[in-house]
């Protein structure tokens, strides 16, 4: 854990250079994640001189050692949160000191080294200050937030690095949750494995993904939209593609229940599943739980019409219903409320209200 103690980079040395040619702000809508703003953030760690002064400069590419261990090895991490403009013209940022922890537990997976995570949170609030002009006039889209991390060692040794680079970037990101979303397809097949206990499932740690596209594009061959990841001999739900899921059901006690996966080690400890955990359970409505669930649990509540939502959570598309698990050579359909009684539309109400800056929220961190 880092604190006061622990060698880190102040915001206070932060370099600005502006660009002297900053692009026009495109609106339209274009693929996630293709177009930058003119701004990055860089901060350079070496063993023998520490962290260096964070530096925001033009975003340009980077140069990197071909035998760079990100590039061999994997050593490497990233995080992803948004910035969204209020109706009061206020940028905000949603709960980001717990990506701040989220990206320090992965470093310490990575042997990256550790910093102060509320310096990293002034130095990216600058960063996006600088670009504001980027964040969307929009109560729908946002200014996707992308810190990474990469081993710079450059030598082909598995090891420790002794060179690190942190840097942040920031693009455009589109409208998301809109009430008439169709709802998702999750091709569910034991057949591969999201993560596994004692790997690194709870970080997110780039190899992770890059693994998981085979088995996407499989999901895509038989129909679906994403992979329903399922983990062990009984077949555990873990996560829907990049999403932590949640079951909305009448349990096997005949009780109302929201339930999820617990943080066993294989699941991403999502900032948007914490944040519907503690904001149903001071609803105070139902019962909340974070147990393991099954695909045979699922199937037999399914039959015997329990089940009464299902659905995925993330920061990209905050709340995303789901509509059909295909299984064993089933096409599981899953019900869905009527709209106005529909969990996930009450909870993606509340959550951009804290976002957008209607309902005020400690939540919220204002840019
Ligand atoms: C990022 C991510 C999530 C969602 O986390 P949020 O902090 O809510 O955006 C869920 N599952 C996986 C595998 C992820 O990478």
């Amino acid at each position: 854990m880092a604190d006061s103690s622990t060698p880190s980079f102040k915001a206070a040395d932060l370099v600005i250079q502006l660009s002297s040619s900053p692009n026009t702000k495109p609106c339209d809508v274009f693929s996630f994640g293709t177009v930058f703003t003119d701004h990055m953030l860089t901060i350079e760690w070496s063993v023998t001189e520490g962290w260096q002064a964070p530096l925001i400069k033009p975003f340009e590419n980077l140069s990197v050692h071909p035998a760079c261990s990100s590039l061999h090895y994997g050593v490497q991490l990233f995080e992803g949160l948004k910035a969204y403009r209020g109706d009061d013209n206020r940028l905000r940022l949603f709960r980001p000191m717990l990506n701040m922890n989220r990206m320090c537990n992965s470093a310490k997976r990575a042997c990256l080294p550790a910093f102060d995570q509320s310096e990293l949170l002034e130095c990216i609030r600058r960063l996006v200050e600088t670009d504001q002009g980027w964040v969307p006039h929009s109560d729908s889209a946002g200014l996707y937030i992308r810190p990474t991390f990469i081993s710079t060692e450059p030598s082909l040794g598995v090891k420790k690095p002794n060179h690190a680079l942190l840097y942040v970037i920031l693009c455009q990101a589109g409208p998301y949750f809109t009430n008439d979303a169709e709802a998702l397809s999750l091709w569910a097949d034991p057949k591969y494995t999201r993560a596994w206990k004692g790997g690194t499932g709870d970080c997110k740690m780039g190899g992770n993904y890059g693994c998981s596209l085979l088995a996407q594009y499989e999901a895509v061959d038989y129909g679906c939209q994403q992979v329903l990841w399922l983990y062990g001999e009984d077949h555990q739900i873990t996560e829907a593609g990049t999403m932590n899921i949640f079951l909305h059901w009448i349990s096997e006690d005949g009780e109302e229940e929201l339930a999820t996966p617990p943080l066993d080690g294989i699941i991403l400890p999502g900032v948007t599943r914490q944040s519907i955990l503690e904001l149903t359970r001071n609803w105070g409505e139902f019962k909340v739980t974070e147990r393991y669930l099954t695909m045979s649990q699922l199937c037999c509540a399914l039959k015997q019409q329990r089940v009464r939502e299902i659905f995925g959570s993330g920061t990209a598309c905050m709340i995303c219903p789901i509509g059909h698990i295909v299984y064993q050579g089933e096409n599981l359909n899953i019900p869905c409320q009527e709209k106005d009684s529909q969990l996930t539309l009450r909870i993606a109400k509340e959550l951009t209200d804290i976002q957008y800056g209607r309902t005020p929220s400690d939540w919220a961190f204002l840019v």
